[in-house]
């Protein structure tokens, strides 16, 4: 027994599957993972965790896993030593950028990696290729959220904390599966509903968990949140229940937004959103009854055209009655990946510096200039969604990309994947053959999270640190490790053996991180940016004093309008689809695939039908059918719900293969302000394969 004492291993680390950050020890012998033991000092989650965080580790072991760097030859994959594939990479990348200059690279960093590893990703592309043709899929999901905040409160991130969500009176829950997506704090979220009453009003095209708990739950229809939610302000502010001492004192900009609200009458919202002009009244009493009101909101609103706007419309709501800076409110876009927030805030963005700083900020600048020791260029990088259209123009020729199934997980993924047909030089680091690695010219065996050190930021701007629970696979390699060799092969001199190293490199630059320190990170120990005293534990809440960050310290108005969506439906593609999350699974899989249990809850990809649909056309649950865009077709199984309701289809994201992923049928339309691409905005037709 003594033995076998010595050999079990206790290991902190932090989830890899949702913005939550639920931390958790890890019980290992060897290379067999025992239990997931979650603890109650773990600040986010203390004990609870969801199927993913508890179980979903299959990937860690898979015989799946690359374990060998892979290099195309004469059209087929072979394995090499990392020395050949660096060199390989160093000489074609040189190649490209003596040809047509740095801005024919492009980079785009995982935000399934650490901080360290996307403050390396966009210091490779700044300092060693010479390029801002840097990214991360936060363009994917949140990145009209973090417009909407930076409009109107100044910091693109959650103005509060889990704490925060939990007291508050009223919660208003738009486009947000919670209990699937967050499950953590959807549990935390219907705790305070039973413990203290907490109101929630679910805004869902679909009948989510949420929903069905929901003390009112409103179907507008799609692509209309916008005009309740100013609808709504209008009403009351004209009921004379804003929060004029707050506005008079910390708002700016009030008359332009009283007056864009003049046209958004409940009469003209009712008429375009088909909700009744009860329900808003409803709505707009709930919110003027409660003391605290927090609003949380997730894909359902940013991925539209006009998905900056209707955040930006939520946000106007939040500031109009005085509910972002207290305890208990606030604004909290709900971080999808693990380190969505913190891929952001080192620095993987097209125009910013990490802490957000514009990389056209001289002073900034000069500071990484003289710490990198190179001059950087303050040309214009380009983000995902435009550098899939520099492909196909022939203007950027080489692409690297960490820890992204882009291929089939961006829109309109057909187009995606004809585009890297047409890269020159495509590197792709993964820790699965995943289908975009097909397209790769040379493929990198990466490390998941428990094969790694380094730290995460969840959605409440909370920083942690994970440490390796088992050493990498086979010939795989840590992310920051890899960026750094590959560096030196570029001819850099990078020399950081841990990522306490790049961590302290970046918080002598960024003064929003300034404070931020490994030993106030050990164990479960944490950190809430902004930090800039050395190990202090941060902000709770990003606005506690009413000062707001922009130079006159004041909160603003951003006025919005509406405007249609794209992809309508009409005669020939007569149905809309929305897509989302499963609980049981990540994304498209890729990770949850190789857990068997979780593979055997849901093998296969589905759409919902509604009843009503079902009976319209002889549909049974298990039909097979093919739902056809105008942009391609797959081939689905038909699951009968009263989920979704009329001429309204549901498909979860879950699916890799283009016969049945969502994104072969997705448009390449995107968000007018931030190019997140408009995957909610959807119309498909549907054809009978076999109905039973
Ligand atoms: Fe992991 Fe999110 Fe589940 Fe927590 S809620 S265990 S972070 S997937």
């Amino acid at each position: 027994a003594a033995m076998r004492e010595t050999e079990l291993k206790r290991t902190k680390t932090v989830c890899t599957y949702c913005g939550v950050g639920c931390s958790f020890e890890m019980w290992t012998r060897g290379r067999e993972l025992l239990k997931v033991q979650p603890q109650p000092e773990a600040p986010a989650n203390g004990i609870s965790t969801c199927i993913k965080g508890k179980f979903g580790w299959g990937h860690i072991n898979s015989e799946h896993r690359l374990t060998k760097p892979l290099i195309r030859d004469n059209g087929a994959f072979r394995e090499a030593e990392w020395d050949e594939a660096y060199a390989l990479i160093a000489r074609r990348f040189g190649e490209i950028r003596g040809e047509s200059g740095p801005d024919a690279l492009a980079f785009i960093a995982s935000s399934k990696c650490t901080n360290e590893e996307a403050y390396l990703m966009q210091k490779l592309a700044r300092a060693v290729i010479g390029t801002n043709n840097i990214d991360n899929c936060s363009r994917y999901c949140q990145a009209p959220a973090t417009e909407s905040l930076w409009r109107t409160v100044g910091f693109g991130a959650d103005t509060g904390s889990i704490a925060d969500l939990e007291a508050a009176e009223l919660l208003l829950i738009v486009g947000s599966n919670t209990a699937e997506s967050h499950p953590v704090i959807a549990t935390r979220m219907k705790r305070a509903a039973k413990l203290h009453g907490q109101k929630h009003i679910v805004a869902d095209l679909r009948v989510n968990e949420m929903a069905e708990r929901a003390d009112m739950h409103i179907r507008p229809e799609p692509g209309t949140d916008l005009i309740w939610l100013n609808a709504v302000a209008k009403y009351i502010l004209d009921s004379g229940h804003a929060d004029m001492d707050f506005i008079n004192d910390h708002v700016d900009c009030f008359e332009d937004y009283r007056d864009s609200l003049a046209k958004f009458t409940f009469e003209f919202a009712a008429e375009r959103t088909g909700l009744s002009q009860d329900e808003l009244q409803a709505i707009a009493d709930n919110i003027i009854a409660a003391k605290t009101v927090c609003g949380v909101w997730a894909m359902g609103v940013t991925q539209h055209t006009m998905g900056a706007d209707t955040a930006t419309a939520l946000c106007n709501l939040l500031v109009l009655t005085g509910n972002v800076e207290r305890f208990g409110t606030g604004g909290y876009p709900m971080r999808g990946h693990n380190n969505v927030q913190g891929t952001s805030d080192f620095g993987c963005m097209p125009d910013r510096l990490p802490g957000y700083d514009f990389i056209t900020d001289d002073g900034i600048r000069r500071q990484y200039e003289q710490a990198w020791g190179v001059d950087l260029t303050t040309r214009k990088g380009l983000n995902n969604h435009e550098m899939v259209n520099t492909i196909h123009d022939g203007d950027l020729r080489s692409l690297y990309v960490i820890g992204e199934d882009m291929g089939i997980v961006d829109s309109d993924a057909l187009h995606v994947q004809s585009a890297f047909e047409k890269l020159d030089f495509f590197v792709v680091q993964d820790i699965f053959f995943t289908r975009t690695c097909e397209f790769a010219d040379v493929v990198l065996p990466a490390s998941p999270s428990v094969e790694k050190e380094g730290t995460f930021t969840n959605t409440e701007r909370r920083i942690q640190r994970l440490y390796e629970v088992f050493p990498p696979l086979g010939d795989s390699r840590p992310d920051w490790r890899i960026i750094t060799e590959l560096a030196n092969a570029l001819g850099a001199d990078w020399r950081y053996d841990h990522p306490s190293e790049i961590m302290a490199e970046s918080t002598s630059l960024c003064d929003l991180m300034s404070g931020v320190t490994y030993e106030r990170l050990a164990g479960f120990g944490s950190q809430q940016w902004p930090v800039r005293e050395k190990g202090a534990s941060g902000a709770e809440r990003l606005y506690n004093d009413g000062t707001f960050h922009f130079k006159d310290g004041n909160a603003r108005f951003h006025p919005v309008d509406w405007t249609e969506p794209t992809d309508q439906v009409d005669a020939e593609y007569d149905l809309h689809l929305n897509n989302g999350r499963l609980l049981e699974h990540f994304h498209e899989g890729n990770l949850t695939d190789e857990t068997p249990g979780i593979v055997f809850k849901i093998s296969q990809a589905f759409v919902e039908v509604s009843p009503d649909l079902a009976a319209e056309r002889g549909l049974q649950p298990g039909s097979i059918v093919r739902l056809v865009s105008r942009r391609g077709a797959i081939k689905v199984a038909v699951e009968v719900t009263d989920r979704v309701s009329g001429h309204q289809l549901y498909m979860p994201m879950h699916g890799r293969a283009n016969s049945e992923a969502i994104n072969v049928l997705t448009s390449f339309e995107a968000d007018k302000d931030t190019d997140t691409p408009a995957y909610k905005e959807l119309a498909v037709r549907m054809e009978m394969i076999s109905a039973d």
